[in-house]
This record gives structure tokens, sequence and C-alpha cells, in this order.
């Protein structure tokens, strides 16, 4: 029999930590707590990722698993001294917790084993009856909502009406007599609106809320979550019981949340949020305050020096910015979980850093390399508003830092069908909960009324790296609209959010980029040092200005420079003229004139980039994307209304008019149908690159050959590339060193790579157009419309167009790159793709053995951050599926 429950004490031969798959992240960190620090952990055990697996198959806990979980229980409960249902009642707590955190999606049932009858033992035994009733209302809530169905609303309102009767404002205020009548009309609420009446079984009790915590595995709210954060589907959650602590026991007791930096600065030294007198869900629901270390010391200091010794323990083991969940019981300390930190990009570098600097146990500079994430860095590379005169209207926590500019929406499905509009959306709520997640994921910002820097909106948003201001408290939310003081911003009105100050503006600030951060700096000319001479990384870049954003951001080149885009605006009817040319003067004087343009932009290029690699790519798309609409001139033709030239160019649209122009004349293929076009481009480099360097530069030309399939096509365009190069270099004091190489971006010329890399000085893969041509997914169509559903259903691990289908796509790389480097051993390997700046399938590349990523401008930190990451090994690579 395989066995599907561990306690928290059970000696495992790896490291529980490592176990995270099989008793989820929470189970695997609560043994190691246990089994290895020592650490004050109430006692429980672990249902497996296993268990959760084969009862979602079967739809009910299997009669090996309930056998199981008695053993387990008599176990806890010789320990505790206590039964589940008896005189001096054992009370449970059943959280969910998965190998991966899912903030939010994973809720929790506490005090499970009261009843009318225990909750009399409890009351007595403590001689507290409004403890022992309001742990049996938290019971009945929260069991009626998360395994019978009940709408919390209902419970809420509830409670309102008993503070409202009471005259007090808080839920802590109410007396035991009215706690009494709470649960009684708790009661009646599940029975009236719940699937079944609450039970007074315990055992019932603990097997609904397990096999509801398993079940919400599969709910939508869950699965949207993973599907955003790219989790597996099919991996399944682990439970967790453990005996009850309370932090609602008395004023010497409480429940919080503690980190060893701050989560928002990274500032070190404890950061506490505590509500005295509350249970677990008052602090994840955000209703904790951050609270001094000294007034807290004051308070309980014996809890307060637990809690210090134990996050420094945990910080020491894990070497990273921990947090965990604690309650305090009558001064004593327990902690209920632990992890490595959530936190914000700024406090994410600057932790990194000085972590390398403190003196006891420093972080190796490759420690602190793979503590950013590069989503950390994305953070701190998002704009930030600039300065303003704007009057702040309403001012909350910064709970994620960012500047959002949107309109307003209050409810999730309003902000997506806005978003579907093509609106920018901030999402208003007093709180958000699970179910908000897929309007949250699309809104640019997030702005709560309620809750604090844990809570569900604070989290969510800052693992998303999304501006959002949490407990703005002046905003009274209404029926479309909200208002502060006087003034009323309607559904549809624009805002402004400051993600990191907290502030809130009516109407739109324009932004700008953030502020250098020079722990960001740090970290990336650590990762520079990493990879140097490993993993090159350069931008995409068409023109100067984005050349120069790229070097700024740290490219070590142009790995593509995609010439179509300069053939755009006021160029437009000089690539017209070419295509209308009916004789090869008219063709000749056309190109002439293009080359003219060609020649600047190319000399701007090389002198943004100066002494760095810049590949410029041959024109690559259909000819007719230079045509206008057949449509609309079509029109125009059965009015009569078409000029001469108009005419010519209808005629020629129709004429370089395909069905399917993405595998048609484009590429090479336009260059073999037309090869003055290419010959025109080859020039015009060359000359760029000669005036260039007769001033001094220092021109290093790399020129690639689009969606190329085999060695003759190959062969061909250097011949004509060539001989320009020969051309201008005949007049030339010292000739230029030019590289050819090809794009590898066809399915065949993956496969015959060993025959075309003798022709290449580099190959470049494309691998945007690889994944279109292995997927059979046409790359304007099907990502909208199906990659989405495939993700969601679990048929893909990613969107292929993201992250690198390592599976198929890879295998052509791994495949190209090995034959490649065996034909022709000098050989230079890059990627152009999307993919060269997605971390992921950084990871791949390197395995792959690419010499460098190539990815747009704002991408290039990410890419530094990722190849040197990617070097130490720290990566994980792509689901393969
Ligand atoms: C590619 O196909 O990956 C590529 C870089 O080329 P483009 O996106 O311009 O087709
Ligand atoms: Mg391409």
């Amino acid at each position: 029999m395989v066995r599907t429950i561990f306690p928290l004490d059970h000696q495992h031969r790896d490291s529980p930590r490592s176990l995270g798959g099989l008793l989820g992240a929470k189970g695997a960190d609560l043994a190691e707590m246990t089994s290895v620090l020592s650490l004050p952990v109430p006692p429980g055990f672990t249902l497996s990722t296993r268990s959760c697996r084969q009862t979602l198959a079967a739809g009910k806990l299997s009669s090996q698993l309930r056998e199981e979980l008695e053993a387990s229980l008599q176990g806890l409960s010789v320990r505790c001294q206590a039964t589940l249902g008896g005189p001096d009642p054992l009370l449970l707590s059943v959280r969910a917790g998965a190998a991966l955190p899912m903030p939010g999606a994973m809720e929790t049932v506490l005090n499970i084993g009261l009843n009318d009858k225990t909750t009399q033992a409890l009351a007595e035994a403590t001689g507290d009856w409004r403890f022992a009733s309001d742990s049996y209302r938290r019971l009945i809530q929260m069991y009626g909502h998360l395994v019978l169905g009940v709408p919390m609303e209902a419970f809420e309102q509830c409670l309102a009406r008993a503070r409202a009767d009471s005259g007090v404002l808080k839920d802590g205020e109410l007396t035991s007599d009215a706690l009494g009548f709470v649960v009684q009309s708790f009661l009646e609420i599940v029975e009236g609106e719940g699937s079944a009446p609450f039970p007074q079984d315990p055992r019932q009790q603990l097997e609904g809320s397990i096999l509801a915590a398993f079940q919400r595995w599969n709910d939508p709210i869950s699965h949207a979550y993973r599907s955003r954060e790219r989790i597996h589907h099919d991996l399944g959650t682990a439970v967790t019981v453990q005996r009850m602590v309370f932090g609602n026991r008395d004023s010497r007791s409480g429940s919080g949340l503690a980190c060893s930096h701050d989560p928002r600065t990274g500032a070190a030294g404890l950061f506490v949020q505590f509500v005295t007198g509350g249970q677990g869900e008052d602090v994840t629901a955000g209703n904790a305050q951050v609270r001094s270390l000294a007034e807290l010391e004051a308070e309980l200091p014996d809890a307060m020096a637990a809690l210090g010794r134990s996050v420094n323990l945990l910080e020491a083991e894990y070497r990273d910015m921990m947090s965990v969940e604690f309650t305090v019981e009558r001064g004593e300390f327990w902690l209920l979980q632990a992890q490595v930190a959530d936190r914000s990009g700024v406090a994410a570098v600057r932790a990194a850093v000085e972590g390398t600097r403190r003196p006891t146990n420093p972080l190796s500079v490759h420690e602190a390399v793979l503590r950013v994430s590069g989503d950390h860095l994305d953070q701190i590379l998002h704009p930030q508003f600039e300065q303003s005169q704007a009057e702040v209207l309403a001012a909350g926590l910064g709970a994620s830092p960012g500047a959002a500019v949107g309109r307003v929406y209050f409810s999730a499905d309003d902000a997506l069908d806005a978003y579907d509009e093509g609106e920018d959306v901030i999402l208003v709520k007093d709180e958000t909960s699970p179910e908000d997640v897929p309007g949250m994921s699309i809104a640019e910002g997030i702005l709560t009324t309620k809750g604090g820097l844990a809570s569900h909106a604070a989290v969510v948003a800052r693992g998303w790296g999304k501006p959002a201001v949490c407990g703005a408290s002046d905003i009274i939310v209404g029926d479309g609209f909200f208002k502060v003081g006087e003034t009323r911003v309607n559904q549809g009105d624009l805002i402004s959010i400051d993600g990191g100050a907290g502030t809130v503006f009516v109407g739109e600030i324009g932004t700008a980029q953030s502020e250098p951060n020079t722990d960001m700096t740090q970290i990336l000319a650590w990762a520079d040092e990493i990879r140097e001479g490993k993993l090159e990384v350069r931008a995409n870049a068409d023109t100067a200005d984005d050349a120069l954003v790229a070097r700024e951001f740290g490219a070590e080149g142009i790995g593509l420079c995609r010439t179509e885009h300069q053939f755009l605006g006021e160029r437009l009817p000089l690539v017209q003229a070419m295509i209308l040319a009916t004789s090869e003067e008219e063709e000749s004087a056309a190109l002439s004139a293009l080359a003219e343009v060609q020649q600047r932009d190319f000399l701007d290029l090389l002198q943004a980039m100066d002494g760095l690699p810049v590949t410029i790519r041959l024109l690559d798309p259909p000819l007719h994307e230079f045509l206008p609409k057949i449509e609309e001139l079509s029109l125009a033709e059965s009015s009569g209304t078409l000029s001469e030239r108009e005419q010519a160019l209808l005629s020629a649209a129709r004429e370089w008019s395909e069905s399917n122009p993405m595998l048609g004349t484009r590429g090479v293929r336009l260059g073999i149908l037309r090869p003055g076009l290419f010959r025109m481009q080859a020039k015009a480099i060359m000359a760029a690159g000669l005036e260039h360097r007769s001033a001094g530069g220092h021109p290093r030309i790399e020129i690639m050959v689009p969606l190329i399939i085999n060695r003759p096509e190959l062969d061909l365009v250097r011949s004509w590339i060539e001989a320009e190069v020969a051309t201008a270099n005949e007049l030339a004091d010292e000739p230029l060193d030019v590289r050819i190489g090809s794009m590898v971006e066809t399915p065949r010329a993956a496969l015959c790579a060993e025959a075309i890399a003798p022709g290449a000085d580099f190959f470049s893969f494309g691998t945007n157009d690889l994944t279109q041509m292995t997927l059979g997914f046409s790359r304007d169509d099907v990502e909208s419309r199906i990659v989405g559903e495939y993700v969601d259903r679990s048929l893909l691990g990613a969107n292929p167009f993201q992250t690198l289908d390592v599976l198929g796509v890879g295998a052509l790389m791994r495949r190209a790159s090995e034959a490649a480097r065996a034909a022709n051993p000098g050989i230079k390997l890059g990627i152009c793709g999307e993919h060269g700046g997605d971390p992921a399938s950084i990871g791949f590349f390197w395995e792959c053995g690419l010499d460098y990523v190539s990815c747009s401008p704002y991408r290039v930190p990410i890419a530094r951050l990722a190849a040197a990451q990617a070097v130490l090994g720290g990566l994980s690579q792509p689901d393969p599926r």
C-alpha cells in the first residue's frame, strides 16, 4: 500500500523541503519546520497531492484514504490528549496547499470539531463562552461557504445586523450572547441556503472539508489562476490537517504575518502585520495592521522573541527573504506557514544585493543573481508617473509599484468586456477575491478600498507586477460609481493610480520610465560577468532610436533589424514605384531612390551600435503588404473614381495578392523574384558601412537572409551580396569584413542544417515562424482563438508563441544546432524570435548551445538576468508537453 498521509514530524528520506510535489509547498515547509528545524508548529499531518489526484478521479475519498485518515487522527489524538467530538474536544484546521503558491485560491476551514455539544465543552473548559461561540460561528461560516456553497454575503449581512443591533463597529466587540444568537442564525442560513445542513458530526466536518479542498483545485477560478501562472492543471493540491491554535482566545492572542524584510522596499528587519484577537482568516482577508515591532514586543515579549528567532532560522536555512504566518495564543507563539516571501521588484534586488554584504552568512554573488526574477526587473522597469501637479484624490497603501492609467470598472465581468473593446481598465473593488482573478489579470491596475498589503489584491498584483493601491478607505463605492467627498467618478471614467506611493488621481497622468535603480544595475553587472563569453544578449531593433534604447539597456549588438519597417510611411511611394515599374530603367530608378534612404537608415543604426555587431535582415514580408487594400480600391473602381496611379496600384495589388501570404512570396523567395531588391539593400548597407568607417566608426555588419529552405537559395543570394561587398570594397582603403548568414525559420531549413550551414557564417533561429510552421498554428489567427483554450484545457503547457515548445520546435532547434556545428564548427548560432526575451525559453537556448539571444529592447535586462541564471543552471525549462 502506497502511503498517502504523512505526519508533520515524519522522517522522510529526502529533506522535506524538497518534497513540495508530494506534500505541497505548505506541507513540505511545515514538515521541514517540524522535523528538521524543531520550530513551534502545531502538530498535524498532510494528505499528499497523490491522494488529491486519486480523490478527484474517484469523486470521493477512497476507503483506503479514510482508513489512513482515521489512523492519523488517532495518532494526533494521543499526542494532543484530546479526541474529535470528545469532552475536551480536539479541534482542527484544514488548509490546502499546492506545490506552487496559489494565493487566495486556497482557503482554510478552522475550528473543525465544534458542534452544539463540543462548543459547550470548550466554553466550560476555557471558562469563556464568548471565545467558544466566536470559534463556532467562524466554523459554520467557513464550512458553510467553502463546503456547502453558501454565499459569503449571507453571513456578512447577518454579522452586520448583529453589530448594528449591539451598537458596535467590530465583530470582536460582540458579546457572547450576541454571538450565541449569530451561531443560531448561521445554522439557519446554512440550512436554508446550503447544499446540506451544517453537520454536527466532527468526522463529517473533517472529511467534507478535505474533499472540498481537493475539489477546489478544479474550480474555474483556480483553473484561471493556474493558466495565468502556467502551473500544470494535473498536479493536484495537498491538504494539511493540524491541531488548532487560537488567535481569538483573548487579548494576549492574535494572528499575524511577518517578513524578514519589508516586502515593499527590501529594507532588512522584521516587518509585522498583526490583528489582536483575530484568527487566520482575519489576516488573509487583509484586516491585519502593520504594527511597530517595539509596540508588539512590549505587548507580547516572549512571542515576538520567538518570532524573531524563527524568522532568522528560516532565513538562514532557506537563504532567502522569508515570510511567515503565525498565531499567538495566550502569549505563546506558533508558526502556521513559512514561505519564500513575495516581494516587489525593488525589494528583491535590494535584499539580494544587501544579502551579499551582511557580516554573517552572506549570500554569494551567484545566489544573489538567482534571487531576482525577470518579473522583478519588469516591475522596476515599469513606467512611473511624470512629475505632475495633479491633486491626489485618495490615498491608500502602495501595494504593488508602478503607474497605471485606465477607465474605472467595478466588476471583473465589466472589466473584461471593456478590455475586449480595447480599453485600458482599472478594476475598483472594496476588496478582491479569487472570483476577480480573470478581471484582475487584464487590468492595468487594481484599486481596493479595503484590505492591506497581504490582501488578495495586493498579493496577486505584486506577483504579477501590476500596479495596485489597496485599502483606500476614503473611497465609497456605489452602484456604477465611486465617491471621495464631493468628487464622483463614474464607471468608464479615467483615473490614474500610483502603486508605489498608494495614490489615486482623477484623469490621465503622463508616464515616464522609472528612475535607474542601483541595486538592479549591480545585479545585472553580476549577471553579465556570469554569462560573459557564454551567452550574449542582443536586441531586435529597426531604428537608431530603438538601438540607443537597447544599448542603454545593455544590448551587445543587434540580432535582428527588420528592414521592412524602414519601408513604411513616407517611403511607401518609393516601394510602390518599384513594384509598379514596367521597365528595367523604371525599376532601377525606383531602387536607387530607395537605396539612398536605406543607406541613411543603416548609417544611423551602425552609428548607434558602433563597435557592436548589427544583423540586418533583407526584406522579408510579401510585397502586397506595401500595396493598398484591394477592397478599398475596388469600391472606388466600381464607382469609376480611380486615378490612373490608383488603377495601377489596384492591378498590382491583385497581381501580388495571395490566399496565404505567410507561406507565399515572402523572404528569400521574393528576393529571388526581384533580385534588384536584395542587391540594392546589400549595396546600401555597404555604402553606410564605409561611410561610418571613414568617419572613424567601427561597423560590424552581418547580413541575414530570411525564410531559407535550402542551400542553393542561400548560395544564390550570398553570391549577390558578395558581389556588392566586393564592388564596395574595391573602392575602399581597407575592405569591410561582412558576415553573411541565414535565418532558420522553416522546419526544412532546420532539418537540412548540415547542408545549409557550410554556406553561412551564422544562423539565427526565427522561432516565430518556426513555431508557426512546426505547429501549423497561424501566427495571425490561432493565438487569440485557440491557444488560450488549449492552455486552459491543459492541451498545451504554455502559449508556444511566448514560451518555446521544447518538445517540437525545441527538438528541431537542438538537431539543427548540433548538425550546424558539426558541418561548420565556426558558425555562430543565435535566436531572434519573441522567445529570445522569455526566461524559461532562454534556459533551453543555453542548453541547446546557442551563442546569443536577441529580443526587444525593453526585454534586454530580463534576458541578461535570465541568461546568467541559465548559465548557473537556475532556470527551469519550459513545460514539455
Ligand atoms: C521569426 O520568424 O522568428 C522572426 C524573427 O521573424 P519575423 O517575426 O519578422 O517573421
Ligand atoms: Mg520570421
